[in-house]
């Protein structure tokens, strides 16, 4: 267990940390999946909500800093001081250090990283502990050691390079950095796996099989033949020996629940609608549905080619809705829509609302520091070396 969960409010010490985690009130030491917060929130009804988050940010003034990821609600990312995506607002937290508090918008692994980045004096604040991520659930330390076991027994942990998605715990970034290897994010994961195959033969890929594999194969020129899915749930991996000898990306099968949505009917189903439309989805997304797809890129890269498109343009975009509604508002003369017909929000990262906004900003106006994550120390040193791998990337 690397992170530990602070709460000033208090906690009933009877149930078991079992009973706990099912009342949604207390940490999953084997999950990113967080804790309820306990204490008074404000009613989702409260009409003074706004009114409250404005005067609570103005009271703390350059003592807070609020951090919104590109996924979070409107009512959210009405009061970020930047916006982003996970790494980029690890960053911006970074060269604030005369901020105390990083109010951190987003999901556990990402206020984890934050953490990571920024200075001692810096508390890094989740304003819904049951904020998580299912793809970053998907690969625990326990699973991963046991594959590099697997790895090991096969004769080729030595010949193995670790690449992990920044979309991971601090437990699995640590195990990254202690391996010699690199965290990547969707914007250089093509440089990640560059440099892996300049140290080594092989790249365990971690959690995310669809961008190692995406990446693999539309990037670097690897055929689908050269990628292995492990599974931690079997024996091996659900490997044989030669098969793991034979692969040059070994993929962990974890994937995101909200990418993992779009389909081959989804973009058959747009094209179809939209006559004409330019099909531009995340690399997160299925293989076959980026290999239909137009463009391909991280949140980033999707923001700036709808900034740079043709006034009149058509685009449909496969990525989490709550970004899709907000470029789409933010450009008029632009036709955006969503790649599926059903709604495609990220649930955990959706858990930060506003009640959660005022209620954590209102607790460090009156001097109690809710929620806090912090990694300890020896995760964090081996983090941060995954990590600098990643900034001294070519
Ligand atoms: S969108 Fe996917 S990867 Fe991102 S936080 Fe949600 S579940 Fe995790």
């Amino acid at each position: 267990m690397t992170t530990t969960i602070t709460e000033t409010h208090g906690v009933d010490p009877t149930p078991t940390p079992l009973a706990l985690l099912l009342l949604g009130r207390e940490a999953d030491p084997n999950s990113e999946r967080g804790v309820d917060c306990p204490g008074d929130l404000p009613p989702a009804s409260d009409p003074n909500l706004v009114e409250r988050a404005r005067a609570a940010k103005a009271a703390l003034g350059d003592r807070v800093f609020i951090l919104g990821h590109h996924y979070q609600r409107d009512e959210v990312i009405e009061f970020a001081d930047v916006t982003g995506d996970s790494f980029k607002l690890a960053r911006d937290a970074a060269a604030r250090p005369e901020a105390e508090y990083i109010v951190f918008c987003g999901v556990h692994f990402m206020a984890e990283s934050a953490d990571i980045l920024t200075g001692e004096k810096q508390q890094v604040v989740l304003p819904d502990l049951a904020a998580g991520c299912s793809m970053a659930d998907m690969a625990t330390a326990e699973q991963v050691a046991e594959c590099w076991d697997v790895l090991t027994d096969a004769g080729i942990a030595d010949v193995t390079v670790p690449v992990s998605y920044m979309n991971s715990s601090a437990d699995i970034k640590a195990f990254t950095g202690r391996h010699g290897g690199t965290i990547c994010t969707s914007s250089n994961a093509q440089r990640a796996l560059e440099w892996a195959f300049e140290q080594g033969q092989k790249v365990l890929f971690l959690p995310d099989q669809h961008l190692g594999r995406n990446t693999a194969v539309r990037d670097l020129g690897l055929s689908l033949d050269d990628c292995v899915l492990y599974n931690p749930h079997k024996p091996n991996g659900g490997l044989t020996v030669e098969q793991l000898r034979d692969a040059k990306m070994i993929l962990w099968r974890g994937h995101c629940s909200v990418h993992g949505r779009f389909s081959l009917d989804s973009v058959a189903d747009v094209r179809e609608r939209i006559p004409g439309v330019t099909v531009l989805v995340h690399p997160e997304c299925k293989h076959e549905v980026v290999a239909a797809a137009d463009m391909v890129g991280s949140t980033e890269y999707i923001i700036k080619a709808l900034d740079a498109a043709e006034p009149g343009s058509k685009w449909a975009i496969g990525t989490e809705l709550n970004l899709v509604r907000r470029l789409a508002k933010a450009h008029p003369d632009k036709e955006i829509v969503f790649l599926d017909r059903t709604v495609c929000f990220c649930s955990t990262m959706n858990r930060i609302d506003l009640p959660h906004l005022v209620w954590a900003l209102e607790s460090l106006v009156e001097g109690r520091v809710p929620n806090v994550i912090t990694v300890d120390p020896e995760t964090e040193k081996y983090a941060k070396a995954a990590l600098d791998r990643m900034l001294a990337l070519p």
